[in-house]
């Protein structure tokens, strides 16, 4: 049997998919279990790898067989779909030098290590230098991509495709004056217990229930690992999906809700389909989705009554002392508190959005060079006080505070608000079609929801941009009505009052 266009073009991504994986574990040992001296080694490898797999997508014969296969009449609708995204991937990829991909890999590994040490010591001036260097290059890879409107477009594409700056300002616009209306009415409301959150509670006994809990969900530890590290992430695809937490023992939450969170970013990849492992239709769609699938579980299902309701029981065993005098109710009433903070991981459902907004306007204009590095921790109060209300005292818990910048994400933000746009649009359709919902969620049991997301959202990979996924799986474009609608009603209950 002769080999087709299609069996080459086919070797020739999967080849990619794990070069990318390999960049993947390169990363989490990185951030996992590394000595702190191998970093400049590190960068190094990872620069090494960055231009192999920028090579290899914009190798011309990828070229010539995507053009021949473009014509292809006999694809079928998964086949055209990796055609088309491996199509978008190297128009991207072809337009930026080598030279430029390998020095922004080993900007990004230095930058990180400068900031994994600058946060704790609230020394912004040392990152600095760093974040104007990745920031020069982040904006000359966007006038190589090229874009309609600004640079900033050209990196959020990379993310969450086909998705423009001005499209996100007017979802997000409305977004913020809802959510801080609602904040508003807020205001001055009865504050529920909150103290014994804040006890001590053993990281090992943590971890024990983390763990119980995410196997619970469907996430399948044979096929994954839980792991500690500075900042929560999942990475990996198919059959190796790890995630990390970190256990702050003064605040039970912390890891609780970030073991959640991740359990649902590595339940969409563990859910892809098999028949397409190491293609891009065995892979998500966008940074938007993954996220709204983070979000549905870690608070629309992770933070309701009737998940703590089984929940709770087991937990107060693991910490008899601890919660001796706390209910499940007060349990689900202090996991909710809206309380405007400085902290985006730790923020409310309420709240969480604005500290999006605020760094969307804060990274929009620095990289579209209306301001500088300098400008940023200046900058980030005042953004913090319009929104939010507050600012932080330090660079710490402000400009510091997230590892995006630090590892040259730019654009990556705005994904987060979506995700929990999209989130409360698909459990809306998820509770029409499964009408006991509630029921199982108290019993612990997630199949049906599961398999929901699995047929809806995972198994169909890239088959459809992120929007007409969104419209199959809810019979209706990606609006944001849904998620007002939901959080009026979730924190109406909550606060006994009409939001
Ligand atoms: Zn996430």
């Amino acid at each position: 049997m002769t080999r087709t266009d299609y069996d080459d073009f086919l070797y020739r991504i999967r080849e990619l998919h794990d070069l990318h994986q390999i960049d993947g574990w390169l990363q989490w040992d990185q951030q996992v279990t590394m000595p702190a001296g191998g970093s400049g080694d590190r960068a190094a490898q990872m620069a090494t790898l960055s231009g192999l797999i920028h090579e290899r997508l914009t190798d011309p014969r990828l070229g010539e067989l995507l053009d021949r296969l473009a014509d292809a009449p006999k694809l079928d609708d998964a086949q055209a779909a990796n055609v088309r995204e491996t199509r978008r991937d190297r128009d991207r990829a072809v337009c930026v030098p080598p030279a430029l991909v390998q020095d922004f890999a080993r900007a990004k590994a230095l930058a990180f290590d400068v900031w994994q040490a600058a946060r704790p010591a609230d020394d912004f001036r040392s990152f600095a230098p760093h974040l104007e260097e990745l920031v020069r290059m982040a904006r000359e890879m966007a006038a190589h991509i090229g874009y309609a409107d600004e640079p900033y477009d050209a990196l959020l594409d990379e993310f969450e495709p086909g998705m423009s700056a001005a499209a996100v300002q007017a979802v997000f616009q409305p977004l913020g004056t809802e959510l801080r209306g609602i904040l508003d009415r807020l205001d001055g409301a009865p504050e529920p217990r909150t103290d014994f959150l804040t006890r001590t509670y053993d990281p090992a006994r943590q971890q024990t229930f983390c763990r119980a809990l995410i196997a619970d969900l469907g996430y399948d530890l044979e096929r994954g690992r839980l792991d500690e590290s500075a900042h929560p992430f999942t990475i990996g695809n198919g059959d190796d999906v790890r995630i990390t937490v970190r256990y702050n023992p003064r605040f039970l939450p912390s890891a609780l809700f970030a073991a959640i969170h991740e359990a649902g970013h590595a339940l969409y990849e563990q859910g892809v389909d098999p028949a397409h492992r190491r293609t891009p239709m065995g892979n998500a769609v966008s940074l938007g989705v993954h996220e709204s699938q983070s979000r549905l579980w870690e608070n629309m299902i992770g933070r309701s009554p009737e998940f703590w309701a089984h929940y709770f029981p087991r937990l107060q065993a693991l910490f008899p002392d601890e919660l001796a005098d706390v209910s499940a109710a007060e349990f689900v009433r202090a996991v909710n508190v809206v309380r405007p903070s400085l902290v985006r991981v730790e923020a409310d459902e309420v709240t969480y959005s604005l500290h999006i907004l605020v760094r969307f306007d804060i990274e929009r204009a620095l990289v579209n060079g209306a301001v500088g590095p300098d400008d940023l921790p200046e900058l980030w109060r005042e953004r913090m006080r319009h929104y939010l209300g507050i600012a932080p005292a330090d660079d710490r818990d402000g400009v510091l505070q997230d590892i995006h910048w630090a590892i040259g994400s730019f654009g990556y933000f705005p994904t987060y608000a979506l995700g929990n746009l999209y989130a409360a649009q698909l459990r809306e359709a998820m509770l029409r079609e499964i009408p006991d919902l509630v029921a199982q969620v108290g019993r612990g049991l997630f199949q049906k929801p599961l398999e929901w997301l699995r047929e809806r959202v995972h198994r169909p990979g890239r088959l459809h941009p992120a929007p007409e996924l969104i419209r199959r799986a809810t019979g209706a474009p990606p609006d944001a009505s849904h998620f007002i609608r939901y959080i009026r009603t979730k924190y109406g209950v909550l606060y006994n009052q009409a939001l």
